[in-house]
């Protein structure tokens, strides 16, 4: 079931020069481009890096399994 107030943003984060999701549930009086500067502002930027990281590496990964008949 899905939550109806959690809503997804993609702020664009300039340190890591990329764009990371975000999930949130906002009060209706928030207001969303403070909070969005606010969670680039305390944007993990290192555990990004690791997470793009490891994901790349589960990419290239997979790739390689390519199955022999
Ligand atoms: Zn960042």
């Amino acid at each position: 079931m899905a939550i109806p107030n959690v809503k997804r943003f993609r702020p664009f984060c300039p340190v890591c020069n990329d764009n990371f999701t975000l999930m949130a549930v906002l009060p209706t009086s928030a207001n969303v481009d403070t909070y969005l500067n606010d969670a680039v502002a305390r944007h993990d930027h290192k555990a990004f890096a690791d997470s793009k990281a490891a994901m790349s590496k589960v990419r290239v990964g997979q790739q390689k399994q390519v199955k022999k008949k």
